[in-house]
């Protein structure tokens, strides 16, 4: 990109006029690795009198947190606990103290993911598995709240490139490809918490609408990285499309997928195939990239919408073998049971395509303008000629043509007529 050729081209100059040179700047600083605290990962380091820091055995890690610990709110419980720091010098095995201080969170949170894709099997032999990082990272979605954007992000870049230099880890450019962070959740305009005695209950939810109920709403309520505001009564609307859907399935009269003929549908069910389709189009998307699930729901209740208009039996199948197929992750337990029964859940494990034909339209509606002010409004054929298009325009507005010249035709395409007079 240009001002990366900037940078380099500015450096040369600077070099080359003996007036400075290249150098790279560090930005993150030395920084505490260890803490006061009961809640962290012990550090392996016994102090010995005579030998001074001496590292734990390998064969006595991990050291683990005693768990009769006394929580008083003062000091580091660790160095009150009577017994647990009084252990032997790994070298001399004399009487020696272990280190009562404890790792950050933040040195485990910046590598973590390392150790979880190294098969358990082999956590007794390494602590980071080459081959297993091979496979399963860099992490190509990260999710996590905004509060961990920053910090956490750098050190793990720091660690990930650390571990890269110490040969832990093959060449990896960055640990994690993308990041979404997610919305809080409001109640009343205040951010949901429980200090603040606002959370609402899941497990209410569930118990009175059910699960899928529960996550359509919460899905449906906002994109997951926006805040969403918490209304009970939106809950009906999403526990009511779920009923509708469920309702619908008698409509679905034929086990499979089916070719239908175009040409041979009514207006009804034309739109009824586009608005399938168009969420099928929309669902790549939306589950590879954006995570806007509301935008999907929408599109799918607009869908089913589209299908109660019009009763053609195989435009019916179609609709609700896609419909299943694009809601399952969403609403898993309605979707999987429906498709069980009405498919034998082949569309659940199909690979469904777009089909473009569904998309191409027979008429097309153009605006007719006078002198640039619109006046009416043509359907036409979508392969109607240019002189049928002005005709038939001419013919809508001859009332404003009476006793004109005209003198100009112009035909956007797939738009409007535009006819100027004198
Ligand atoms: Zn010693």
């Amino acid at each position: 990109t240009p001002n990366v050729e900037a940078k380099s081209a500015v450096i040369k100059l600077f070099e080359e006029k003996g007036l400075g040179t290249g150098t790279t700047n560090y930005k993150l600083r030395n920084c505490g690795v260890s803490r006061q605290r009961y809640w962290g990962a012990p550090i392996p380091f016994v102090h010995c009198d005579d030998c001074g820091l001496v590292p734990e055995k390998v064969e006595n890690l991990p050291i683990a947190l005693p768990e009769d610990v006394e929580i008083t709110g003062e000091g580091n419980p660790l160095e009150k606990h009577p017994t647990w720091k009084h252990t032997t010098c790994p070298k001399c095995g004399k009487e020696a103290t272990r280190e009562t201080d404890t790792l950050d969170t933040f040195v485990q949170s910046s590598w973590y993911q390392f150790r979880y894709a190294t098969d358990p099997k082999k956590w007794n032999e390494v602590g980071i598995d080459k081959e297993d990082v091979n496979y399963w990272l860099g992490v190509d979605q990260y999710i996590g709240g905004i509060e961990h954007a920053i910090l956490h992000l750098l050190y793990a870049r720091f660690f990930t490139k650390m571990l890269r230099d110490l040969g832990f880890i093959d060449a990896l450019k960055e640990p994690f490809e993308r990041l979404l962070t997610q919305g809080m959740v409001l109640k009343d305009g205040a951010k949901m918490s429980k200090s603040k005695g606002n959370t609402v209950d899941p497990d209410k939810l569930i118990e009175e609408y059910g699960a899928d109920t529960a996550r359509l709403f919460t899905l449906f309520a906002a994109p997951p990285q926006k805040e969403l505001e918490w209304n009970d009564s939106a809950v009906e609307g999403a526990f009511r499309f779920l009923k509708k859907l469920y309702d619908r399935s008698s409509k679905v009269t034929q086990k499979s997928l089916p070719k239908i003929d175009q040409g041979s549908l009514s207006k009804e069910e034309k739109l009824a195939r586009v608005k399938v389709y168009e969420a099928l189009k929309k669902s790549t998307d939306v589950y590879e990239s954006t995570f806007a699930y509301n935008t999907l729901i929408a599109a799918c209740m607009e869908a089913l919408n589209a299908l109660d208009k019009q009763s053609n039996e195989q435009v019916w199948a179609e609709g609700m073998y896609i419909l299943l197929h694009l809601l399952e992750p969403i609403t898993p337990h309605i979707c999987a049971e429906l498709s069980e029964m009405l498919f034998d859940s082949a569309n659940l494990k199909a690979k469904i395509d777009v089909l473009e034909e569904v998309f191409v339209q027979d008429t097309l509606t153009l605006a007719v303008a006078v002198n640039g002010k619109r006046r009416a409004e043509i359907e036409v054929d979508a392969g109607a000629a240019k002189e049928d298009i002005i005709a038939m325009a001419k013919e809508q507005v001859a009332k404003w043509l009476e006793d004109k010249n005209v003198v100009k035709e112009i035909v956007v395409p797939n738009k409007m007529v535009n006819l100027v007079v004198k």
